[in-house]
């Protein structure tokens, strides 16, 4: 692990199609990586390379087929990238068992792969993580090349052999929330501004650059939500689930009774952008695809109704940024390694934490908002029903962002130094949590709500 936190805030915020980042966009870019990789081979081995193979273990091969992880890495093997992602493309991909693909590899005439060169392989595996993927060429039976990629939540990939990427080291030096607070309280610098020169430092990016891009993902999580309370149908898969965001955020919106029309319209707002994310379509990690509709609904609603400023809406969204580095960095957003805690709970910790930004708190009260939303789902598995991100994680989200808020009013009250639990100590417990968590609950889909008997 290194020393130092060094995350860009654009390697947490990433936008792509879902339905989760460590099944659709990591290996959307472990495919692009090797495809690239492949491009650099020798003219000889280019000139034999015929077909190319896909074999996808443990929570892929589990929960692959539902999260449309066979499809994501044909598509990046086509050369597409997650942001800029044809979507269309990506839904009729596969559904021909004949269809012959032709990989976006440079010099290599002969290479294809067709739907029954992606394998999945059920059971054990002795890979160091859960979601792995080795993607070979060959030439007849013969191996010509092959590279392992993990994807180990929130989009994030390694590539087995490959050292991380060295990056500058960022002028504040921070592992935890304790090492952060030491940082602010010794250079008497607002978080905020913290975080930005570190950004500024890490992408080489001007202030404003980074604003454009901050503003590009605030973006992308608005237009999921209105494109989400704009839709009704049902979501693709076996299970049938309706879309409900656009019936709830017209009833909401019609009530009287204010805290009923809060608690509605915020639901709305979360149930939207998830269901977007389970129909396949472009959403924002935060922090990862499976937990995309907590920040986007809790931003959407303080832009529309508390009428928050982008200037102030930009640095919330690096202080959730923040906590979201913290617990990467110390355990793990993927519902794979830690269960669903990892990814709604975290999300739940990032937008109670940008909440408590926006109105005003302390740096006691920001940490302390985070650490309740993050407390209140400890032990949550990852089950999603028949594989698919639909049951119970869209409705997981509108909960996430209410617990949000509450954590957020929580926190607002009192002595924040009198808290007993430290946010690096609730992420210490999640850790421990997800650890001792049977497998079964880890995004494997083979116990819990996962395995009732909804999809037959
Ligand atoms: S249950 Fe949670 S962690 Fe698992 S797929 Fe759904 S949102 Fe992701």
């Amino acid at each position: 692990m290194k020393k130092y936190i060094d995350t860009s805030f654009f390697d947490l915020f990433k936008v792509g199609p879902g339905p989760s980042s460590s099944h659709t966009i990591g290996p959307i870019k472990a495919a692009n990586d090797f495809v690239e990789k492949v491009s650099g081979l020798s003219r000889d081995k280019l000139d034999k390379a015929v077909r190319l193979e896909a074999w996808l273990y443990g929570s892929f091969a589990s929960t692959g087929k539902g999260h449309g992880t066979d499809r994501a890495v044909a598509v990046g093997l086509l050369g597409e990238q997650p942001e800029t992602c044809d979507i269309a493309l990506l839904e009729r991909l596969l559904q021909d068992e004949d269809e012959v693909y032709r990989p976006a590899v440079k010099g290599a005439p002969k290479l294809v792969f067709k739907r029954e060169d992606i394998h999945f392989v059920d059971g054990e595996h002795d890979f160091p993580y859960q979601n792995t993927m080795v993607l070979k060429v060959l030439s007849g039976s013969s191996v010509l090349f092959e590279k392992t990629y993990y994807s180990i939540g929130g989009g994030f990939i390694i590539c087995e052999g490959e050292k991380p990427e060295e990056r500058e080291m960022p002028p504040y030096r921070y592992k935890n929330m304790e090492s952060l607070r030491r940082i602010v309280e010794k250079y008497e610098i607002p978080l905020a501004e913290l975080l930005l020169d570190n950004e500024k430092s890490l992408s080489g990016n001007s202030t404003e650059d980074i604003d454009k891009k901050l503003d590009f993902i605030i973006d992308n999580m608005i237009c999921a939500v209105e494109r989400g309370i704009n839709t009704e149908g049902i979501l693709p898969g076996p299970i049938g689930l309706q879309r409900k965001a656009k019936e709830f955020f017209e009833r909401s919106n019609a009530l009287e009774n204010i805290p009923d029309r809060f608690l509605g319209m915020l639901d709305a707002f979360t149930l939207a952008a998830s269901e977007e994310n389970a129909a396949g379509h472009m959403v924002v990690t935060a922090p990862t695809s499976g937990s995309a509709g907590v920040l986007p609904g809790i931003i959407y609603f303080l832009k529309n109704y508390q009428k928050v400023s982008d200037e102030k809406m930009r640095a919330g969204l690096m202080i959730a940024a923040a906590i979201g580095f913290i617990v990467r960095h110390n355990a793990s957003i993927s519902g794979a390694e830690v269960g669903c805690q990892g990814e709604v709970g975290v999300a739940s910790a990032m937008a109670a934490a940008l909440l408590a930004y926006v109105n005003n708190c302390d740096f006691d009260r920001i940490e302390c908002a985070a650490e309740i939303a993050l407390e209140h789902h400890l032990g949550m598995t990852c089950d999603p029903v028949g594989g698919y991100v639909q049951i119970p994680c869209i409705e997981r989200n509108a909960f996430g962002a209410i617990t949000a808020y509450n954590a957020y009013l929580v926190a607002s009250v009192g002595d924040p130094k009198m808290q007993k639990v430290s946010f690096d100590e609730v992420v210490e417990a999640m850790l421990e949590t997800g650890r001792q968590m049977p497998c079964a609950f880890k995004e494997t889909s083979r116990g819990g709500l996962a395995v009732c008997s909804i999809c037959g």
